[in-house]
């Protein structure tokens, strides 16, 4: 038997040996970005290199996911290594689909990469039949919350009920084979660091927002109908006007857009929809400023005799990491590129659905560095390779040899120490519980 610093060195350089294709796999994805859901070629290309692995794999979860494992010489928890498959949209980035406006301005094809490395690392090195367990190697879907029209059809379509790809994963019982969660998301470097440590986001739910007026003649009759587009705009005025009342500690964020505004520019208009998040820093907090902005929306309906439909859908949870799987992660992350370079997690604004698994299991979700520009911006464009595909890999592989390795003693202990605060029934149920439907009008 290796010790685990031997392990942990070959399996460095069975990633090094194998870099310029592992990060082929990212830029690869690059050039074929796809929202959630939609993730069609990329997840084919995933199941390529799980083939081309000898990896067996189940396809098709929650749409688009795959899901690939492989067994350590004995048997033992398991340990899930994910990369998300899909895209932001984000027309005028330099890799956007021309068609579709679908672009990789949040990272996602690097994790990916990671992931595939991961798999290349642990198997030609030969440690991981000297692990025991299982290495869970995930392509999960839909990590953006995008497209929500889209998603709301696949939800009413009994397609899916829940509109991010792991809460779909988790209800779907594909994760319940598995113990422990870990993915590397990419961000933009600040100061000297290079690898961040885990730490917590916002929850949030979702909110498709229909405003009904009456349609009339813009020029000839306005006075016949009701306009549907005023009765947003007040809407987002009032949410507006909450805005003062967010306490600091919750960070609250609210931030609409209105994706349809009206049909003709010579029509008063009827149908005027919008899309938001509701997030916070706790689920008090996004409880309490769901219900507050729903209140505010109607006041846009009120105002001018309108209807408004508000259509709330479960998003993600606030992420609680794994203290003992960071340490262990942190010194791996410090092997790879240096204690200095290895900043504190701290409270990120944004959510993410690993959020809701670590609800549930032991997770954890570091970045890595390599990135340029603003997530989900035009600008925001891998420039280390390195940095935000090997490194990150490399840490993760050395993560999983500290979890599998000597009859998988660490990953039991951190399993034993975890409080694990809902089973999959009690999330769902949680989750279900956000989930409404309400019309309101005047009268
Ligand atoms: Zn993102
Ligand atoms: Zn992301």
């Amino acid at each position: 038997m290796s010790t685990n610093d031997e392990m942990k060195a070959r399996v460095c350089e069975a990633i090094d040996r194998r870099a310029e294709e592992i990060v082929g796999f990212a830029t690869h994805i690059l050039g074929n970005p796809e929202p959630g859901f939609r993730e069609q070629k990329t997840s084919r290309f995933v199941r390529e290199q799980f083939d081309a692995m000898g990896l067996p794999h189940k396809d098709g979860l929650a749409l688009t996911g795959v899901k690939a494992w492989a067994d350590g010489g004995t048997p033992g928890p398991s340990v899930a290594v994910i990369g998300e498959l899909d895209s932001m949209i984000v027309a005028g980035h330099p890799h956007a689909d021309p068609e579709t406006g679908a672009a990789h301005a949040c990272g996602h094809h690097c994790q990916i990469a990671m992931m595939l490395g991961v798999a290349m690392g642990l198997r030609d090195s030969g440690a991981m039949a000297e692990l025991a367990g299982r290495v869970v190697l995930f392509a999960v879907p839909a990590e953006e919350l995008i497209e929500v029209e889209y998603r709301k059809e696949l939800r009413d379509q009994g397609q899916v009920e829940f509109i991010g790809g792991k809460s779909e994963l988790v209800r779907l019982g594909e994760f319940d084979d598995i113990d422990m969660a870990m993915m590397t998301h990419t961000a933009v470097a600040e100061n000297s660091s290079k690898i961040r440590l885990p730490g917590t986001s916002n929850g949030l739910v979702v909110k498709h927002i229909q405003y009904l007026g009456r349609g009339a003649h813009a020029g000839g009759a306005p006075h016949k109908g009701i306009n549907a587009l005023n009765a947003a705009m007040l809407g987002l005025q009032a949410v507006h006007a909450l805005r003062e009342t967010f306490r600091a500690e919750d960070t609250v964020r609210v931030h609409p857009i209105i994706t349809h505004g009206g049909d003709a520019v010579s029509a008063v208009p009827a149908d005027v929809r919008m899309e938001t998040f509701v997030r916070g820093r706790t689920l008090e907090a996004v409880k309490q400023w769901d219900r507050k902005v729903d209140r505010a929306l109607r006041a846009g309906a009120m105002a001018v005799g309108a209807r408004v439909r508000i259509t709330t859908i479960p998003g993600y949870l606030p992420l609680a990491n794994n203290g003992d799987m960071a340490t262990i992660f942190r010194h791996n992350a410090a092997s790879v590129v240096g204690g200095r370079h290895v900043k504190p997690g701290e409270h990120l604004t944004g959510s993410t659905d690993m959020g809701d698994l670590s609800h549930l299991m032991p997770a954890i979700h570091p970045y890595a560095m390599g990135a340029t520009g603003t997530g989900h911006a035009a600008d925001y464009l891998i420039e280390d390779y390195t940095l935000a595909v090997l490194n990150p890999a490399k840490a993760m592989a050395m993560t999983v040899i500290d979890l599998l390795a000597n009859g998988a003693a660490g990953a039991k202990e951190v399993k034993a120490k975890a409080k694990r605060s809902l089973t999959r029934n009690a999330y769902l149920k949680l989750m279900r519980g956000f989930a409404r439907e309400e019309e309101w009008a005047e009268g």
